[in-house]
């Protein structure tokens, strides 16, 4: 029996698929990431083109049979169209897209997740925040989702206050003080520390109150991919070309 869906998603993947299709794999909200075919969507006058395109975001009309999700129709809800017009801002939502296909598990629907994509890529739309910015608030909240929440105060070691260098340790996902690192921490600069503490508490939109240099970002999406791979065991392509 086919059953009929009403769910709003995210494209976050889209790769075609026999002469005219495509598979998409949709970051739903009520229903989690899921695998969904969209028909005829390569022909020149296919109606639907906009929803074969990665960052879509749309009311998706699916069909269900069996496991097997077919696009019926959808409804633009928002465009973050303006993403692919620049090279930072594509690289970036690329990164975000890629970070949500990689640790969602199919099924599992995440809506704290889902309220932070589209608030990540608003603010690459519509604010004139540096785009890394953007990705490492992004990781920041993704640390935060899975269990492993940066504690700015004390030392996850030793309990000790900050005072003097500091570390993060990529194998707990955790900053701790210089008397308690190890062979998995990497130094963390006093300016990329303030700077995290500062975005924590801030909302994606108000990001571009604030000034911070480019050195400083490259050093935290250095620390937070690493730190990414070691909870996650999860090398991402896309952040190799920031
Ligand atoms: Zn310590």
């Amino acid at each position: 029996m086919n059953e009929e869906i009403i769910t709003k998603a995210i494209v976050i993947k889209s790769i075609k698929y026999q002469e005219n299709d495509k598979i998409l794999t949709l970051f739903s909200l009520e229903l989690g990431k899921i695998s969904a075919k969209i028909k005829g969507i390569l022909k020149p006058t296919a109606k639907l083109k906009f929803a074969g395109q990665l960052f879509c975001f749309a009311e998706f009309s699916l069909i269900k049979n069996g496991e097997n999700f077919t696009v019926k129709s959808a409804s633009e809800i928002e465009s973050f169209f303006d993403i692919t017009s620049d090279y930072l801002k594509l690289s970036v939502g690329t990164s975000i897209l890629e970070i949500c296909d990689k640790t969602l598990n199919d099924y599992e629907p995440n809506a704290p997740l889902f309220l932070n994509v589209i608030k990540s890529l608003q603010a690459i739309c519509l604010t004139k925040t540096n785009p890394k910015l953007v990705l490492a608030k992004f990781m920041l909240e993704i640390f935060k989702l899975s269990g492993y929440e940066l504690n700015f105060q004390k030392c996850q070691s030793c309990g000790a206050e900050f005072n003097g260098k500091i570390f993060l340790n990529i194998e707990t996902g955790s900053f701790v003080c210089s008397m308690c690192k190890t062979e998995e921490c990497m130094p963390v600069s006093l300016g990329a520390f303030n700077i995290l503490k500062l975005i924590k508490q801030t909302d994606y939109q108000k990001l571009d109150s604030f000034f911070v240099h480019e050195h400083h970002l490259n050093e935290i999406l250095i620390l937070f991919n690493a730190n990414f791979s070691g909870k996650f065991q999860i090398i991402l392509k896309s952040l190799k070309n920031l």
